[in-house]
């Protein structure tokens, strides 16, 4: 059974009565070299357990099965679930949980499925959902060895763009606080079935052992870095103002000059470590303003 044959593609799926559910976003690889090229250079070692999210028919999915030692693969549609019994049949490290990935409890399912065993993530993501996916893997806590995934083509610019590069924005930022993102290699909208309307590439994440940052609030930084980017064309303080209405717009440009940045810098120009620092300025300063509250 060749799973990346157009035909054979096709004959399963009728065969079971299925057509693509655009909904789940399911673009099915046809290109056999990209399955292989993925599961090869994904950077799990091959002693490791691989998450995969949304199997499909299973293309990716053999390939992992047969590098490393177990993979465990979540696939919301429970209409496939009986075509990757039969596509995987003969895969004895395979488990297969009919799930939606953002529902589940990764934590336990790790622990689970995965005992002793270090872990990487390695999927061709569904596109309607890359971004709450890939944040969702960060903002788990598990140590992955690596978070490897083909996304579209303008999501992977975005996600390894540096500060000061018009990709960089919000998310480049939020996935920047856990790990770096690097890309391996594009892949042609001709490799899908259906073919989608945009190219992709494939990127892997590698998150830090340590924060590359520290903060007084985790919290106060999401609302930092959502605020700079609200407004793109604004300076970082007027966009600043329209997040925090705990401080005016001269106690924000205040705490931005107190740490050296000019009166006038954007958002896109800040590290995640200048926005923690940012951050922790901001901080002081509304805790001595509700201080003074208390006082009156
Ligand atoms: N891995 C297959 C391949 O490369 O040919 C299919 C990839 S296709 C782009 C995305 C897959 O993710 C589909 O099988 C889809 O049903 C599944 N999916 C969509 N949303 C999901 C979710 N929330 N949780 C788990 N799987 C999901």
């Amino acid at each position: 059974m060749k799973l990346t044959s157009i035909k054979e593609v096709r004959e399963i799926m009728t065969r079971h009565g299925l057509v693509f559910n655009k909904g789940y976003g399911q673009n099915f690889l046809i290109n056999e070299a990209i399955p292989r090229r993925i599961a090869e250079e994904c950077g799990a070692e091959a002693d490791s357990g691989i998450l995969e999210i949304g199997p499909g028919i299973g293309t990716l999915t053999r390939e992992l099965s047969q590098r490393y030692r177990k993979v465990t693969a979540v696939e919301i549609d429970s209409k496939l679930i009986p075509v990757l019994h039969e596509t995987t049949a003969d895969l004895n490290n395979l488990t297969v949980i009919n799930a939606d990935i953002l529902k589940v409890d990764l934590n336990d399912l790790i622990r689970r499925e995965f005992p002793d065993m270090k872990v990487s993530v390695c999927a061709n993501l569904p596109y309607y959902i890359t971004t709450p996916i890939i944040m969702t893997l960060l903002e788990s806590g598990i140590p992955w060895q690596n978070i490897t995934v083909m996304v579209q083509k303008e999501v992977a610019a975005r996600l390894c763009a540096a500060p000061g590069e018009s990709e960089y924005g919000a998310v480049t930022a939020a996935v920047l606080r856990y790990g770096r993102v690097m890309r391996l290699f594009g892949v042609s909208a001709g490799s899908f079935l259906p073919a989608p309307k945009v190219d992709s590439a494939v990127i892997r994440i590698v998150p830090d052992p340590v924060p590359a940052y520290s903060t007084k609030s985790e919290l106060l930084m999401t609302r930092c870095i959502r605020g700079a980017f609200s407004q793109r064309r604004k300076t970082l303080v007027n966009s600043l103002a329209s997040e925090f209405s705990e401080l005016s717009k001269n106690e924000l440009l205040e705490a931005v000059l107190a740490r050296g940045y000019p009166a006038d810098i954007r958002g896109e120009r800040l590290s995640v470590q200048d926005f923690a620092a940012i951050t922790d300025e901001i901080y002081d300063r509304i805790a001595t303003k509700k201080g003074k509250g208390k006082e009156a």
